[in-house]
C-alpha cells in the first residue's frame, strides 16, 4: 500500500487532501496540532470509503514531532511514498509594523522551519541514497509567496516564498534519488485560516478580485496536489502550480 503522510490534515486543505488520498487507495496519515476531533472525525471518512487512516498528533514546528510522525506512519501503515506539507498559519493579519514579534517567529517556524524540517526526514527515509523507495512530495505555498499580502501579513508571504525556493532547490538535489518535488499555490480558498487571522469576511471580500469572480473550496486545491503526486506527474519537479482562478 502506498502511504501518504498530510500535515494539518484535520481541516481545511488538509483534509481535502486527506479524503482524496484515502479515495486514491492511500493510507493516509493525518496530522494535526490541537483538533484531536477533526482528524478523528476525517479518519472516520476514510474508513467508511474502505480506506485506512491513522490520526497523529504533532506541532510541525517541532523536529522531534516530525520524527514521531513518520515513526507512527512506518509503524501503523507501512513506508511513507507520498507527504504533503499543508500544515500552515498566517498569524493575526495587520501590518508588520504593528506585528507582534513572537508571532511573527511563529508562523515562520511553523511555515518554512517545520516544512524544511519534513523535507528533511521524508528525504532521509525515502531517497534511494538512503536506501529508501522513493516518492513524490507536494509543498503548499500560497499566492503570497508571489503577491507580497501588503497589509495582511507579509511575514507569512515571505515564508510562502520560502517555501517555494526550497521546492527549486530540493527538487533538483534529490531528482536522482526517486523523489518528486513540487507546490502548489492556493488563491482565495474557502477554510478556517481567514477567520483565524481575524478576518472572516476575507473570502467573501477578496472574491472580487479573482479574474475567475470567485473563491474555491479546498477540494479544487486537492485536486492540483493529487496529480502532482500521481504517475502522470512522472515528468514534473521543481514546480508550481498555481490554483488561484487567475489571481
Ligand atoms: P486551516 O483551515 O486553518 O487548517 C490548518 C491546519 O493546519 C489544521 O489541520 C491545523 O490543525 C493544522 N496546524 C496548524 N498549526 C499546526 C502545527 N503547528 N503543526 C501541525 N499542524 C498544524 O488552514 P488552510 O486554509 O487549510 O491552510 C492549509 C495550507 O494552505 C496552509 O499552509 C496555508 O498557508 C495554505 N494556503 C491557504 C489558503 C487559503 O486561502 N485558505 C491560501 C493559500 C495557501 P488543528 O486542526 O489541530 O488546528
Amino acid at each position: 500500500m502506498s502511504v501518504m503522510i498530510v500535515t494539518g490534515g484535520s481541516r481545511g486543505i488538509g483534509a481535502a487532501v486527506a479524503r482524496a488520498a484515502g479515495l486514491a487507495g492511500y493510507g493516509v496519515v493525518v496530522n494535526y496540532l490541537r483538533d484531536a476531533e477533526a482528524a478523528g472525525s476525517i479518519c472516520a471518512d476514510i474508513a467508511s470509503d474502505g480506506g485506512r487512516a491513522v490520526a497523529c498528533q504533532g506541532d510541525m514546528a517541532v523536529v522531534d514531532d516530525v520524527a514521531a510522525l513518520f515513526e507512527t506512519a512506518e509503524r501503523d501503515l507501512g513506508p511513507v511514498t507520498a507527504m504533503v506539507n499543508n500544515a500552515g498559519a498566517t498569524g493575526l493579519a495587520g501590518r508588520l509594523d504593528e506585528a507582534d514579534p513572537d508571532m511573527i517567529r511563529q508562523v515562520v517556524d511553523l511555515n518554512l522551519t517545520g516544512l524544511i524540517y519534513c523535507l528533511r526526514a521524508a528525504v532521509q527515509r525515502m531517497s534511494t541514497r538512503h536506501g529508501g523507495q522513493g516518492g513524490a512530495i507536494v509543498n503548499i505555498s500560497s499566492r503570497a509567496a508571489e503577491l507580497g499580502s501588503a497589509g495582511d501579513y507579509v511575514w507569512y508571504a515571505a515564508s510562502k516564498a520560502g517555501v517555494e525556493t526550497v521546492t527549486h532547490g530540493l527538487a533538483q538535489e534529490v531528482a536522482q534519488e526517486g523523489i518528486r518535488i513540487n507546490a502548489v499555490a492556493p488563491g482565495i480558498i474557502e477554510t478556517d485560516i481567514h477567520a483565524a487571522a481575524g478576518d472572516p469576511g476575507r473570502v467573501d471580500r477578496m472574491a472580487a478580485t479573482v479574474p475567475m469572480g470567485r473563491a474555491a473550496p479546498p477540494e479544487e486545491v486537492a485536486d492540483a496536489v493529487m496529480y502532482l503526486l500521481s504517475g502522470r506527474a512522472s515528468y514534473i519537479t521543481g514546480a508550481v502550480l498555481n490554483v488561484s482562478g487567475g489571481r
